[in-house]
């Protein structure tokens, strides 16, 4: 059995080719950032969260 073959995944935050290896901690991430983001600790970066939709209808008001 050969496991000398790098073994890629796609990020799952990001869809990034990332090595899946003991060396990188943050797999099956590409990096801290995508798997805080999944984590949800990074929240006050990115406020879109998906499966939150924002009704159109509900826009803001014209205030610029
Ligand atoms: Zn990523």
């Amino acid at each position: 059995m050969t496991t000398d073959r790098p073994l890629m995944v796609s990020c799952p935050r990001c869809q990034t080719e990332t090595l899946y290896h003991p060396d990188n901690r943050f797999r099956p991430f590409c990096s801290e950032r995508c798997q805080l983001i999944d984590l949800g600790q990074w929240a006050d970066e990115s406020h879109r969260i998906p499966g939150d939709p924002v009704p159109p209808d509900f826009d803001e008001p014209d205030t610029h």
